[in-house]
């Protein structure tokens, strides 16, 4: 066993993670990053791609955002489709000059790894059997394996940043963590295509056939998704039916169709809304998906967990400025009022764009109804347009 010591322990190497590190660096605090994927298998997990103004503003304002404004797509607004017809919602209009950033989360990943490495921050890639000990002492530490060596770091504090299927929400004691849920009983199957953009900004759809979505990761590569049964499985969509379903479900009667290309990747994806309760126990502090998981319709996963560990790196700073641990114990607080309101945001896109087996007529009337009330009035778009480009920060 050869211990080693940091000020700060942080397990898993996803945005919140890697982000959380960078930022306690330009504070002058130490961390590890320990992370159970290879940094290949870690850049190359393709998941979000919105981005908040806020997190933009963040990651520019510490030095990362470089590449992000060279290649990032910037759009002013969505596009909702339903009906057969198409609404722009103008959100840098609405919002007085916030724009909708596209800027693939691997590629925010990448940028972070380049910049902690190259500033001599230290990611362990590929270690296993992480074990987080004594979180209620001020010695707490986390135990790992890195091939055959079974190692432990001692720190002052640790940071739980490993996603939704994460241990380190698994390592607090029974019943010390409330759990809020919902489950949806629908999934997305996304796609990736190699091909040009189908749209010059994304579109929303809503169709008796279900939900779909035609976003973009970069001008090569194009994502889109369709409303499926969360138990589809890949295999049982050939290229051709995927188009067809896409088509059947965006089309208008101008004759738009997506442009299509070859297909890189299939996948089903789950939707739920998850919120554990303390996002802290002792000095174990939980980031990102590992507290929290919404459903993609809002794009807000990546930007909460940025939100998370900027507080949570303020926290610490004053902590190690003042030994005053009153912004450490306000941690959960202070993010669970943005974790909420992102919540209700995603569950009500996800509600206005998604179709149920269980809808009856009055759903199916209902949801068009409030579809085209929000079209139509400057008070609801304007609603739509400040979350989805994101609320301020709480400070
Ligand atoms: C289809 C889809 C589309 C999405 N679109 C958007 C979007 O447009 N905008 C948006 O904001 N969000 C979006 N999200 C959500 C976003 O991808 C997540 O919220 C984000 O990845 C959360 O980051 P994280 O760092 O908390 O967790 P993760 O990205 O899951 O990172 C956790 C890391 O911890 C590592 N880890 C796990 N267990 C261990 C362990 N025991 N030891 C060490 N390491 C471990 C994992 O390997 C992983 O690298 C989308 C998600 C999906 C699935």
């Amino acid at each position: 066993m050869s211990p080693g010591r940091t000020q700060v322990a942080i397990v898993g190497a996803g945005p919140a993670g890697l982000l959380l590190s960078h930022l306690l660096h330009l504070a002058r605090i130490e961390s590890v990053v320990l992370e159970s994927r290879s940094r290949d298998e870690v850049q190359r997990t393709v998941r979000a791609g919105v981005l908040e103004q806020g997190t933009v503003d963040m990651l520019r304002d510490t030095g990362v955002g470089a590449r992000l404004d060279r290649e990032a797509l910037f759009h002013r607004g969505v596009y909702l489709r339903f009906g057969g017809r198409t609404h722009h919602i103008d959100m840098e209009g609405l919002t007085g000059g916030k724009r909708v950033t596209l800027y693939a989360q691997q590629e925010v990943v990448k940028d972070l790894i380049a910049a902690r490495l190259e500033a001599g921050g230290e990611i362990r890639f590929g270690v296993s059997d992480v074990v987080i000990h004594d979180v209620l002492s001020d010695r707490p530490g986390v135990s790992f394996r890195q091939g055959a060596d079974a190692q432990r770091i001692e720190c002052d504090f640790v940071a739980g940043c490993d996603g939704s299927h994460g241990m380190s929400r698994h390592s607090l004691p029974e019943g010390a963590l409330a759990r809020h849920e919902r489950m949806y009983p629908f999934g997305w199957f996304g796609i990736l295509v190699e091909a040009p953009p189908s749209s010059d900004e994304l579109i929303y759809a809503r169709h008796d056939r279900g939900f779909a979505l035609v976003s973009t990761r970069s001008r090569m590569l194009q994502r889109m998704y369709f409303q499926c049964d969360p138990a589809q499985k890949t295999e049982a969509w050939s290229d051709d039916r995927i188009w067809a379903e896409l088509r059947s479900r965006l089309e208008t009667p101008d004759g738009w169709t997506p442009v299509e290309g070859p297909i890189t990747q299939k996948v089903v994806v789950g939707m739920r809304s998850l919120v554990f309760e303390p996002m802290q126990h002792g000095n174990l502090f939980l980031a990102g998906d590992a507290a929290h998981v919404v459903p993609p319709t809002g794009a807000k996963g990546l930007n909460l967990a940025a939100a998370d560990v900027r507080v949570l790196s303020r926290a610490l700073q004053r902590f190690y400025q003042s030994r005053s641990r009153d912004a450490l114990e306000g941690y959960s607080a202070t993010c669970l009022t943005r974790v909420w309101n992102a919540q209700r945001f995603s569950y009500w896109m996800t509600m206005l764009l998604h179709r149920a087996d269980s809808d009856t007529s009055f759903d199916r009337n209902r949801q068009l109804a409030e579809l085209e009330y929000l079209v139509h009035s400057r008070a609801a778009m304007t609603s739509l347009a400040e979350n989805y480009v994101g609320l301020p920060f709480e400070d």
